[in-house]
């Protein structure tokens, strides 16, 4: 890795950037969920039913949902009976997805404290790995990728739910309009906070394109890599299997 990396369109000293990115969620955790509504019109939603559609959790298995922050995605997980680790670096994200599951009835999960970069499980231990919207924000993510190869039992599957670039013309001009200039206001009326909301939208610009992140995603070691664009490539899901 380069000795300086993105923080939205900054370029900042690589070992700056997880703090920076941790007084983002911190800032942003009480109003995330709220905000996602505001940001997407519901849409998150879809793209999350969508996603976990595409894991295909199974009763029994075990899944390392990384980067899980308020739960979204474990809680649908987790409705197949699958047993459902949610890992993030940031304890406030966690602190709210405890409440959260705690009011909807949702126990079993277990909630943990990790950075995607370095995670303490043994190799081969996990059936599936998701991360939802959470990589972009990880420092190193050639590391990352290969952690989750790493944690992941052989036939293990791979899924990663990300904002990439639509290629769709007309709607990128749109969508570039409105998430420079909207989502920043929306930040600042909804959650007082226009800066991390600045940080976010700018993050999605600097993610790398859908074939280089597949490209990323095969180097660490997976094979049978695969992308699903949403709305033109808007959002993608990129999965692999570990072999
Ligand atoms: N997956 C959730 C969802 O889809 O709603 C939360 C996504 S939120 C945009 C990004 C999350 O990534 C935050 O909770 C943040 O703390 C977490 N994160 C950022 N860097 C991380 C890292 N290096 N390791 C683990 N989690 C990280």
């Amino acid at each position: 890795m380069s000795d300086t990396v993105s923080f939205g369109y900054q370029e900042i000293a690589a070992d700056e950037k997880t703090a920076r990115v941790g007084t983002v969620f911190t800032s942003v955790a009480r109003s995330y969920d709220i905000m996602n509504d505001a940001m997407s019109a519901g849409m998150h939603r879809v793209w999350k039913d969508r996603f976990v559609k595409r894991v295909k959790p199974r009763e029994g298995e075990s899944i390392l949902d990384m980067a899980g922050g308020t739960g979204d995605i474990a809680f649908r997980l987790a409705a197949s009976g699958a047993a459902v680790t949610v890992a993030d670096i940031n304890p406030d994200m966690l602190a709210v997805g405890i409440d959260r599951a705690a009011k909807r009835g949702i126990d079993g999960l277990v909630w943990t404290e990790a950075n995607a970069e370095s995670l303490t499980y043994p190799d081969r231990f996990f059936d599936a790995y998701t991360i939802a919207f959470g990589i972009r924000n990880v420092t190193d993510i050639p590391v990352a990728l290969r952690e989750a190869h790493r944690v992941l039992k052989r036939g293990g599957r791979f899924f990663c739910l990300e904002f990439s670039t639509t290629l769709w013309p007309g709607f990128a001009d749109i969508y570039d309009a409105y998430s420079h200039h909207l989502v920043p206001q929306i930040g600042k009326i909804v959650a007082r906070d226009e800066d991390s909301y600045r940080y976010l939208i700018e993050s999605i610009r600097r993610f790398p394109d859908m074939p280089t992140f597949e490209a990323m995603i095969g180097a660490a070691g997976f094979v049978q890599t695969r992308v699903e664009p949403m709305l033109g490539g808007l959002v993608a899901i990129h999965s692999g299997w570990k072999i």
